[in-house]
């Protein structure tokens, strides 16, 4: 049957990334169909019930600066928030929550039913309408087909899923989900590179049967974090507490002996891993000095019993299972209510797809999220939110639009994995920002939310509260840059009492600000000096950040006009990169066979990085 109305835009999949393109597509006026295996998974975490973390929040933060679903979900379900790296420099400051599950999901759930131009259908998608290397639309397992301009493909772990306990395998998209079969034949007689990758998730813990007075607690930060910029305090539910304990020479002892019973190990699965999310048999076995690992306890929510141990995650057999978390301090009598497992699937080559996400054979067709070789929430959010946004620039025929790497961690992760694709599951860190002293999390808005309202994303609620927050720095920022402070004023006093050092000369407060020992809170209330007329703790944080780093930040945008400023700048033919130091094998070998003409052009090929475009210009200015 031919589904009678038509759509500009389709996503497949209603997870991390299908619910942000979504939502993306539809808040650009697009008329836009969700088709999901099932509604009630909507938004669904499927492992660990947490968004953020080092590198992920900065994503998260522009996924929200973009006007997107993931950061106020965070706020409505979050019960406990943690800044990370919180005494390091605010470039890796990062957020976390724990998420209550289904709060979060209902939350999630809540955004796409009132979302305008958002039409959700309950039904597994079995096959793409290609025709002229150009998607027409979608037809379900059961015969329904949707016309539309373009297609999201966003389908997880779904795609020829297989689930791993021990040597015994089921077909399963995750535990208790069907996996996507006649979609992962149907996208495998295309000419895309098909690989497979693997994840895995811990056991479950009933809390009723563990010993807390064995863990260690670790609440939540005060005052509370916020993750959203449009998220308050007041929207979070009760906040719980996590719990630590570890691991010990007794579970290890009981791994070793069992790991020909592992998958893993005996060869059963053949896809990758994720390198920084290992399982407990992967960490005992290759950090065999190591007596103890940290396991975090981790509440799934506040109306329900169930524990996320983070940290031994599992595919070993479910007596095994057992045998582990029991040999744990104060998980004695545990019962676990869900068995770990490992599950293998099908990912699609990231370098086969453009800047936009949109796949370099079939167009209109756009791929994020897990399929691309990615792992966690966050990366699939923020991969969805850019597809879904230019499948809808694409149906009304507009040119893509992209962050570059200096503007973003979306342009980070898109780029590295379009030029360089993955052979592990890729996840976001702060150090494959190049750039990250201009990326920080807290000024994700500052980079991207007037990109966001001109793109059709962000709606007047968020464009309001924006404006006033960019107006209140700029505002801000020039009162510190025209208040000046005299040499034995009072308020000199009272510095020289924070700094141990007495003024020798007039100083503005902008310039005071760059002290180590002077923060923008000390400088609100000097005596005989106008107070500050700031009360919003975001406004005062970006204050402060833009004067204490000013130096670094100009340098760091320096580097960036002038490599820009060369991009035109000719590569000799007879450059031996062989030669060049600093380089890496694979960087030398690449622009050897390519010889591109220009420093434009080597920075396209895939894998060059801009440290390698740098190192040429070194060269390049060197010869002259
Ligand atoms: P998903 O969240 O998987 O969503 C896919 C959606 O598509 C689902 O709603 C599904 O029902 C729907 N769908 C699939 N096929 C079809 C179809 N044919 N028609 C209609 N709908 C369809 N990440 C981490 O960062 N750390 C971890 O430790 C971690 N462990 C994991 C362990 C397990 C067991 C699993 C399954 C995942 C794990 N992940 C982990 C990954 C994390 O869950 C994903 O990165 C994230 O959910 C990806 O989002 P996504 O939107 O790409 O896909």
């Amino acid at each position: 049957m031919n589904y009678p109305d038509r759509f500009d835009v389709i996503v497949i999949g209603g997870g991390h990334a299908g619910t942000e393109a979504a939502l993306a597509s539809a808040r650009m006026g697009c008329q836009t169909l969700l088709l999901t295996h099932n509604i009630e998974t909507l938004g669904q975490m499927s492992c660990n019930p947490a968004i953020g973390g080092i590198g992920k929040s900065h994503l998260v933060k522009e996924i929200d600066a973009l006007g997107g679903a993931m950061g106020l979900a965070t706020d409505a379900g979050g019960i406990q928030f943690r800044v990370l790296n919180a005494r390091k420099g605010p470039a890796v400051r990062a957020t976390r929550a724990q998420a209550d599950r289904v709060r979060y999901k209902a939350a999630i759930r809540g955004m796409l039913e009132n979302q305008s131009n958002l039409t959700i259908f309950q039904q597994a998608a079995g096959d793409l309408m290609v025709d002229n290397n150009t998607v027409r639309g979608v037809v379900t397992e059961t015969g329904i087909r949707f016309h539309s301009e373009s297609v999201v493909l966003s389908t997880g772990t779904f795609l020829g899923g297989v689930i791993h306990i021990g040597l015994d395998q089921s077909r399963g998209g995750r535990a208790g989900d069907a996996p996507s079969n006649a979609l992962a034949e149907r996208l495998r007689a295309l000419p895309f590179r098909v690989d497979r990758l693997k994840t895995g998730t811990p056991p479950r813990i009933d809390a009723k049967s563990v010993d807390f007075s064995q863990f260690e607690e670790q609440p939540g930060d005060t005052p509370t974090p916020v993750m959203s910029y449009l998220g308050s305090r007041e929207m979070h539910p009760k906040q719980l507490s996590c719990h630590i304990t570890h691991t010990n020479e007794r579970t290890h002892e009981i791994i070793m002996a069992n790991l020909e019973r592992s998958p893993m190990y005996s060869g059963v699965i053949e896809g990758i891993g994720p390198r920084y999310c290992p399982s407990i048999e992967d960490k005992v076995h290759r950090f065999a000095d190591k007596s103890s690992h940290q396991i975090f306890i981790e509440p799934e929510g506040l109306d329900t019993n169930e524990l996320y141990p983070n940290g031994i995650s599992t595919s070993l057999p479910f007596d095994i299972q057992l045998q582990v978390v029991r040999s744990i301090k104060g998980m004695e009598n545990a019962h676990i209510t869900r068995p770990g497992y490992a599950i293998e699937y099908d990912f699609f080559d990231p370098r086969d797809l453009q800047h936009s996400l949109e796949t370099k054979f079939i167009h209109n067709l756009f791929f994020a999220g897990q399929i691309n070789g990615t792992t966690g929430y966050e990366e699939a959010g923020a991969q969805g939110l850019l597809a879904g946004l230019n499948a809808a620039r694409r149906a009304r025929q507009l040119e893509a639009w992209y962050p570059r790497r200096d503007e973003a961690y979306l342009g980070v992760l898109v780029d590295d994995l379009i030029t360089m694709g993955t052979k592990e599951p890729y996840r976001m860190f702060t150090s494959r920002a190049e750039y990250r002293l201009l990326l920080r999390e807290d000024n994700a808005d500052l980079r991207l939310t007037e990109k966001g309202r001109e793109l059709g994303l962000v709606d007047d609620v968020r464009w309001a509260a924006f404006s006033q927050k960019r107006d209140a720095i700029e505002q801000e920022s020039a009162r510190l840059a025209s208040t000046w402070v005299q040499p034995k004023s009072p308020a000199a006093t009272v510095i020289a009492e924070h700094t141990g050092q007495a003024l020798n000369r007039e100083y503005r407060l902008s310039d005071l600000l760059k002290r180590p020992e002077l923060t923008y809170e000390a400088l609100t209330h000097l005596p005989g000096l106008e107070a500050s007329p700031v009360t919003d703790e975001a406004v005062a944080e970006q204050v402060q950040i833009q004067a204490k780093y000013q130096g670094y930040i100009d340098r760091q945008q320096d580097e960036i006009d002038k490599l820009k400023r060369h991009e035109a700048m000719p590569l000799p033919a007879d450059l031996d990169y062989q030669g060049i130091e600093g380089l890496s094998n694979e960087i030398r070998q690449k622009l050897s066979e390519a010889r591109p003409e220009t420093l434009a052009q080597a920075a396209r090929i895939s894998g060059v990085t801009p440290a390698a475009v740098s190192i040429l210009l070194i060269q390049l200015k060197k010869r002259r």
